[in-house]
């Protein structure tokens, strides 16, 4: 039986207010709630893995601000640190032994990367990149996968058209045609229209930019065999693989995609994580092509805020627990045991649902394939279920992101009964979504 709705009467006013303030009520696009029922939910507190919105409603956490917070909300040791930190000031715009050692604590377990630069959000690590990327090889093009998400920097804002190689389509307003054709971009794991591109334009692509664990639109588990083709026709080529970590990085391991593929890129970002909840994004490379950058190298960059002492200090906290003996194959061992009773629950049932995993992620695809490799295999149809999924659950307690199309995360803080009590809720969604099937 389809739960009643919770009441959203405080979201809703502040939601109202909102609107009059920001575009579309929000600071960023996807917390409108446009692909799923209802106005957003307000929130007003997070602690361990349990979220409060406006209207004092409860919720087991699974967007976990979209990544960053694999601890939880409000963390001990991060909140401590950061307290602790604030007591001497703010932001100085100068050097601090802080981003010294959320350097070294990085630079000392991850073997992929030997320096690195501090930035302020993933778009702006990307951005930062690419730059690198086009000032090492003084090359202009760069290759993108259509279903990767990288931040709203123009030279990525764009979509494929309709061949099997092609000059990005602008996917926003404001962004000139001119960047776009700079811009190609092929499919995920096909290997012929990457040879294609490769082909075509010769000598000119500066960097192919992947999320190697693409998490931005649904879960588009890549094979090893595909990323290693990655790899070694940029190398023939003379172009740079960039992984784009912002997901990935010291998500499914401390050395993220790179580690867990044992694929060493040219340059990595990072975002997220990094950051313990503030805003923190990074890249990073060989000393010999980080050296690149301003002020010893030709490549410009900069940032007010970049290597923010609080930031810092959250980093720090976040990274020195991921670090403790176990941390990864627990929270990978928890999220299994989640997925796989999901898994049998729908196998039981015969709903065609499929749950795709890696580490600590999860994604809920309305479908009868085992695998999903490429963003045209997502049948946009399927997301009116994922809709009426997210009714049932956020009215038993159970916070998704607010789309189909984006995955779920699982924190160190997600106790045994919170996954219980979310299993229940989801099977519970799930017979009522299956007997509204003809409906939908
Ligand atoms: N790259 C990837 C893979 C991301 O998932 C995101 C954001 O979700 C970004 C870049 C942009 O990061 P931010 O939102 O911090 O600018």
């Amino acid at each position: 039986m389809s739960k009643p709705d919770i009441s959203r009467a405080k979201s809703a006013a502040l939601y109202e207010k909102a609107k009059t303030y920001f575009p579309g009520g929000v600071n960023s696009p996807v917390r409108a709630f446009k692909s799923v029922y209802g106005t957003p939910l307000f929130i007003e507190k997070g602690d361990g893995s349990h979220i409060w919105d406006a209207d004092g409603n409860e919720f087991i956490d699974f967007c976990c601000s979209w990544g960053p917070l694999i601890l939880g909300h409000n963390h001990a040791s991060v909140r401590n640190k950061v307290m602790e930190v604030m007591q001497n000031g703010m932001s100085f715009g100068a050097p601090t032994a802080l981003e010294n050692e959320l350097a070294e604590l990085i630079l000392t377990n991850n073997k992929f990367i030997e320096k690195i630069r501090f930035v302020s959000s993933g778009t702006e690590a990307v951005m930062s990149a690419i730059r690198l990327a086009r000032g090492y090889t003084k090359r202009d093009k760069i290759l993108k996968f259509e279903g990767c998400y990288h931040g709203h920097t123009d030279a990525l804002l764009v979509k494929a058209g309709s061949g099997l190689v092609t000059f990005g389509e602008t996917s926003s307003a404001g962004v000139p045609k001119a960047f776009a054709d700079e811009t190609i971009v092929v499919a995920l794991n096909d290997k012929e229209a990457l040879q294609k591109a490769f082909e075509e334009f010769s000598g000119q692509i500066a960097a192919v930019i992947i999320e190697p664990v693409p998490a931005n639109n649904g879960l588009l588990l890549q094979t090893q065999d595909y990323l290693t083709f990655l790899l070694e026709i940029c190398t023939r080529n003379g172009t740079m693989l960039l992984f784009d970590e912002v997901i990935s990085g010291f998500r499914i391991g401390f050395e993220g995609a790179a580690g867990y593929y044992g694929i060493r890129p040219d340059i990595i970002t990072y975002g997220k994580i990094i950051g313990g909840g503030l805003p923190v994004g990074a890249y990073g490379a060989s000393a010999e092509i980080m050296d690149h950058i301003s002020p010893v190298g030709s490549v410009y960059q900069a940032g007010t805020l970049s290597g923010n002492p609080v930031a810092m200090a959250a980093g720090i906290a976040q990274l020195t627990e991921l670090l403790q003996p176990g941390f990864y194959q627990e929270l990978e061992a928890k999220t299994t045991g989640f997925v796989n009773s999901v898994r049998e629950f729908v196998a039981q049932r015969g709903y065609a649902v499929k749950v795709f995993t890696i580490g600590s992620i999860f994604w809920f695809a309305f479908t009868d394939q085992d695998t999903i490799r490429t963003a045209d295999e997502i049948d946009p149809n399927s997301m009116l279920k994922f809709k009426a999924m997210h009714r049932e659950l956020i009215n038993r307690g159970i916070y998704l992101g607010p789309s189909g199309y984006e995955v779920g995360f699982i924190s160190s803080a997600h106790t045994t009964d919170d996954l219980d009590r979310t299993k229940t809720a989801i099977f519970d969604s799930l017979d009522i979504v299956f007997e509204l099937n003809s409906t939908i």
